[in-house]
C-alpha cells in the first residue's frame, strides 16, 4: 500500500496537472466582475483603463480577473461565442505559461485570445504559432474583431509576404504565424547588415497551437538559410552508378529496423573496384568515402514514393507525420545530391549554410512559452524536460461520448484491405459519414481506387493546398460522406456534423456520429489520438477504430512478432485475429518506439544544445556590431592612421557604416565556415567510440575549440582587411573589394528523419546493430512498458476522480 501511495505522490510531482482547484478559484474571481450591464463604450473605456494600468507597471496577474471578464463579454458580443468555464480556466493556464490539453473542437482558438491580449497590454509583442499558413490567416481574421475591441492590434504572417509587410505584422500587438515562417524571418534577420532591415522585435510571449506537433514532431527539424557557393567536386553520379551495382547481404547489410546500412568488407572491395580507386579508408579518400556512405544510404534506406517523390525533375520529400509532400524540405549532409544522382536527375549545388536553428531551440528563445493541443499527455515528460512546460488536462465542456473500439488485427495486408472496404461500404450505405486516416498519399489513393471500384463515392485529401483541404474536411461530417486523408491533413479544421444543416445533423447523430477509421498505427500514439479526436467533438456521438495487419510497416520494422508470446503467434488467416495478446504486442511496440524516439531526440538535443549556445554568443556579438553604439570601433582603434585618411576622403558617417558592414560580413563568413565544420565533426564523431572516447564529450571539446579559433583573430582580420580598403570618388565600395554579403539567400527545412541512425549510433553502447535488435530493446524497455501501463491506470483513476469533483 505504501508503495502505491508513494507512486501517487510521485505522480503529483510529474509534469501533469489534473486538479483544477486553483483555476476554479481564479474563475470565481473573474465571475465576480460584473460587465454584463455595461455598454459597448463602457467596455472599451474599461479596456483602455486596464491597459494604462498594465503600461504603468501593474502586474498582469492583478488585472487578469477584470480583463478576462471583459474579454469574455467582448467575445460574446462580437463573435456570439461566450467562452465556457473550461475555456476560461484554460486561458488562465496559458497566461501562467502552461500547456493546456483540450480535446479537438473545444475552441482553443478562442481560448488563446485572452492570454494573448492580456500579455500584449504591456506593449511587447505576443506571437501565436499555428500549424500552417492557412490557420494563421484564418485565426487572425476570425479573432481580429475581438482584439480590436479590446484595443489590441493583430496581424498574421504567411509565405510570400514582402519584408515590409512582415515588419508591419511583427510590429502588431499579436501576430499569428507558423513557427517555420517566424524562424525563417529570424534567420534572415541574422544576415542583415543594417539594423533598419530587421523585421522582428525581441521575443516576449508565445502561445503554440497544436503544441505537440510543433514542439515535438517538428521540433528537431532545423531551419536553414543558405546562399549560393561553389560546390566541391564530388562525383555523385559516378558513385551512384557504382553503388547501384552492389548486392544486398554480400556487399552491404541493413539492420532490422531499416534505420542503418553498412558496407561489408567485401562491399568495400567491390566498391573500390567499381570506382577504380585506392582503398576507401585511406585519409585522402575521405570525401569519396562520405559520398559512398550517403549514396548507399540513398539506395538502401530511402525509397521513391515512400520517402520522396520525383516531380518536375526534382526530389520532393514526403513528411513522415502527415504522409504528404513536404514543401521546401531537403535532406542534410549530401544526401539530397545523392538521391538526385540515384534518380538520374541533375545534381543541384547544395549551397553554403549561413545560419541554422532547430525549431526546438527557436521556441526556447521566448522568455515565456504556453501551448495548447488535444494530445499532450503521452509526451508530458518530454514537453517538461525540453521546454519546462507543465501540462494541464482540461475536461471537455460536455462529456465525450466517443467510443474507441479495440483494434481489428489481420495477419496480412490483403484481408485487411478487404475488411476496410467492406466496413466503409457498409457504414456509408447507411448514410453515416466516415473519415479514414491513412499513413501515406499512395495508400489513400489505393483505398480510393478500391472504393470507387465498389461504387462508393469518396473524397481524397491530397491537395497540397491547406485552404482547399480545410474546406473538404469541414464537410466530412455530412451524411454519407467518405473522406480519405493522410494523417493530420486538415488539422485545425472543425468537423461539424451535418456541416451546419440541422436536419443533416440530426440524421448523423441518430446514426452514431462521425466514424473514424485508421488504417495503420503510427509510431506515435499522439498521432493516432489526433485522428480519433476528429470524432465526438463537443459532446457529439462518434466512434473510432483502427484496422491493422501484421504486415504493416510499423509492425514489421519493429519486430512485433517477437513481442507476442510464443503460444499466441497467429497463423496466416483471412479473418481478424481475436487473441488480445496480439493487440497488446502492437501497443507495446508502439510504446517501445516512442521511448526510442524520445531517446533519439534527447541525444540530438544534447548535440544541438551547445551549437545553439554558440549561436547565441555569436549573435550577441553580432548585435553589438550591428547597433552603432558610438564607440570608435575596431578599425579606428587598430588602424588610426588609415582611418584618418579614409575619414577625410569619405566622411566619418560613411566610414563608420563601412566598418560596421565589413565586420559583419567577416563575422558571418566565419560563422558559416564554423557551421560547415560542425557538420563535419558531427559526421565523424561516432568513430570516436572505437577510440574509446565518449562521442558527446569529444564533440563538445572539438566544437569549443572550433568556436574559439573562429572568434580568435576576427578583430585582426577586420583591421587588416580595413587597411587594404581604398576610397574612390568619395566612397568605399566593399563589393568591389570582394567583400560582398550573400547576394541571394534561400531558406529550407532539413529533414533529419533518414538519420535517426545517427542518433542511435551515438547512444547505443558497443555494437550498434546488436544493441538495436528488437529483443534487446524489448528487454531494456520492459520496465518502461510496465511503468507506462501502471501510470495509465493511475491516471485514469485520477481523471475519474477529477470528473467526480
Ligand atoms: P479546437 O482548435 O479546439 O479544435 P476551434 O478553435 O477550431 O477548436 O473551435 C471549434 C469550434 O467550436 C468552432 O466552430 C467555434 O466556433 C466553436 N466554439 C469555440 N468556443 C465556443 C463557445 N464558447 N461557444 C460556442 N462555440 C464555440
Ligand atoms: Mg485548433
Amino acid at each position: 500500500m505504501d508503495a502505491i501511495r508513494r507512486g501517487l505522490l510521485r505522480l503529483r510531482g510529474m509534469p501533469i496537472e489534473y486538479g483544477l482547484g486553483s483555476y476554479r478559484r481564479l474563475l470565481a474571481r473573474i465571475d465576480a466582475v460584473s460587465v454584463a450591464n455595461l455598454s459597448d463604450e463602457a467596455l472599451t473605456d474599461m479596456a483602455a483603463r486596464i491597459r494604462d494600468r498594465a503600461r504603468a507597471g501593474g502586474a498582469l496577474d492583478d488585472v487578469l480577473p477584470e480583463f478576462y471578464a471583459l474579454a469574455r463579454e467582448t467575445c460574446a458580443r462580437v463573435l456570439g461565442l461566450r467562452p465556457f468555464d473550461v475555456q476560461m480556466m484554460a486561458a488562465v493556464s496559458l497566461h501562467q505559461g502552461k500547456l493546456a490539453q483540450m480535446a479537438t473542437g473545444e475552441g482553443k482558438t478562442l481560448v488563446a485570445v485572452l492570454p494573448a491580449a492580456l500579455n500584449a497590454l504591456t506593449g511587447r509583442g505576443v506571437h501565436i504559432f499555428t500549424a500552417n499558413d492557412y490557420l494563421a490567416l484564418r485565426d487572425a481574421a476570425w479573432m481580429g474583431p475581438v482584439y480590436r475591441r479590446l484595443g489590441v492590434s493583430v496581424a498574421s504572417v504567411s509565405q510570400g509576404m514582402s519584408r515590409a509587410d512582415r515588419r508591419a505584422a511583427y510590429a502588431a500587438d499579436v501576430t499569428y504565424v507558423t513557427a517555420k515562417e517566424a524562424g525563417f524571418d529570424f534567420l534572415r534577420d541574422q544576415t542583415m547588415t543594417e539594423a533598419a532591415d530587421v523585421v522582428q522585435r525581441p521575443s516576449h510571449f508565445v502561445i503554440v497551437d497544436e503544441a505537440d506537433f510543433i514542439l515535438i514532431d517538428e521540433a528537431r527539424v532545423p531551419l536553414v538559410i543558405a546562399c549560393e557557393a561553389p560546390a566541391p567536386p564530388v562525383p555523385h553520379e559516378v558513385v551512384a552508378a557504382a553503388i547501384a551495382e552492389l548486392q544486398p547481404v554480400a556487399d552491404f547489410v541493413i539492420d532490422e529496423n531499416a534505420r542503418n546500412v553498412a558496407l561489408t568488407d567485401a562491399g568495400f572491395r567491390h566498391a573500390e573496384r567499381l570506382l577504380r580507386c585506392p582503398p576507401l579508408h585511406l585519409p585522402a579518400q575521405q570525401t569519396l568515402l562520405s559520398a559512398v556512405h550517403v549514396a548507399l544510404h540513398a539506395r538502401a534506406l530511402l525509397h521513391r514514393d515512400r520517402d520522396y517523390i520525383v516531380r518536375r525533375d526534382r526530389i520532393e520529400l514526403v513528411d513522415e507525420f502527415t504522409g504528404r509532400v513536404a514543401e521546401n524540405r531537403r535532406w542534410p549532409h549530401g544526401i539530397q545530391p545523392a538521391i538526385e544522382a540515384k534518380e538520374g536527375l541533375e545534381v543541384r549545388p547544395e549551397g553554403k549554410v549561413l545560419g541554422s536553428i532547430p525549431i526546438q531551440h527557436f521556441v526556447r528563445l521566448w522568455p515565456k512559452i504556453a501551448g495548447m493541443t488535444a494530445t499532450a499527455e503521452p509526451s508530458a515528460v518530454e514537453l517538461h524536460e525540453f521546454y519546462g512546460l507543465r501540462t494541464v488536462v482540461f475536461p471537455p465542456n460536455r462529456p465525450c461520448l466517443r467510443v474507441d473500439e479495440p483494434d481489428v488485427v489481420f495477419t496480412s495486408r490483403a484481408p485487411k484491405m478487404r475488411a476496410l472496404i467492406e466496413e466503409i461500404a457498409r457504414v456509408q450505405a447507411a448514410g453515416r459519414p466516415v473519415l479514414v486516416g491513412t499513413s501515406s498519399v499512395a495508400e489513400s489513393e489505393e483505398l480510393a481506387a478500391l472504393l470507387r471500384g465498389r461504387r462508393v463515392k469518396c473524397r481524397v485529401l491530397n491537395a497540397r493546398h491547406d485552404a482547399r483541404e480545410a474546406l473538404i474536411v469541414s464537410r466530412a461530417g455530412v451524411p454519407g460522406a467518405v473522406t480519405i486523408s493522410t494523417n493530420m491533413a486538415g488539422r485545425g479544421t472543425d468537423i461539424v456534423l451535418g456541416a451546419g444543416d440541422p436536419d443533416a445533423h440530426g440524421k448523423v447523430v441518430a446514426l452514431g456520429g462521425l466514424y473514424v477509421i485508421g488504417t495503420n498505427r503510427h509510431e506515435s500514439r499522439r498521432v493516432d489520438d489526433q485522428l480519433r479526436g476528429r470524432a465526438g467533438r463537443q459532446g457529439d456521438p462518434g466512434s473510432s477504430r483502427f484496422f491493422i495487419s501484421l504486415e504493416d510497416d510499423l509492425v514489421r520494422r519493429y519486430g512485433v512478432m517477437a513481442l507476442i508470446p510464443a503460444g499466441h503467434r497467429p497463423a496466416r488467416q483471412d479473418g481478424p485475429v481475436e487473441d488480445p495478446a496480439v493487440r497488446h504486442a502492437v501497443a507495446a511496440a508502439q510504446r517501445i518506439i516512442e521511448g526510442q524516439n524520445f531517446e533519439i531526440r534527447r541525444t540530438l538535443w544534447r548535440y544541438s544544445a551547445m551549437v545553439e549556445e554558440q549561436r547565441q554568443l555569436m549573435f550577441a556579438h553580432r548585435q553589438g556590431l550591428l547597433a552603432d553604439d558610438g564607440s570608435p570601433g575596431i578599425c579606428a582603434e587598430e588602424a588610426p592612421d588609415h582611418w584618418e585618411v579614409l575619414a577625410r576622403a569619405v566622411g566619418v558617417e560613411h566610414l563608420r557604416a563601412t566598418q560596421r558592414r565589413l565586420a559583419l560580413i567577416l563575422l558571418d563568413r566565419r560563422w558559416s565556415d564554423h557551421l560547415a565544420l560542425i557538420d563535419d565533426i558531427r559526421e565523424g564523431i561516432h568513430l570516436q567510440r572505437y577510440g574509446g572516447r565518449l562521442p558527446l564529450t569529444e564533440f563538445q571539446r572539438q566544437i569549443i575549440d572550433a568556436y574559439a579559433s573562429m572568434m580568435e583573430g576576427l578583430r585582426d582580420e577586420v583591421a587588416e582587411t580595413f587597411t587594404r580598403l581604398r576610397a574612390e570618388r568619395g566612397a568605399i565600395d566593399l563589393d568591389r573589394a570582394g567583400l560582398r554579403g550573400p547576394t541571394s539567400t534561400w531558406t529550407y527545412l532539413v529533414n533529419d528523419n533518414p538519420l535517426p541512425s545517427f542518433g542511435l549510433q551515438l547512444i547505443a553502447p558497443g555494437n550498434f546493430a546488436v544493441a538495436l535488435a528488437t529483443m534487446t530493446l524489448a528487454v531494456v524497455y520492459f520496465p518502461v512498458t510496465i511503468a507506462v501501463v501502471a501510470t495509465t491506470f493511475i491516471r485514469r483513476w485520477l481523471r475519474r476522480r477529477q470528473r467526480a469533483e
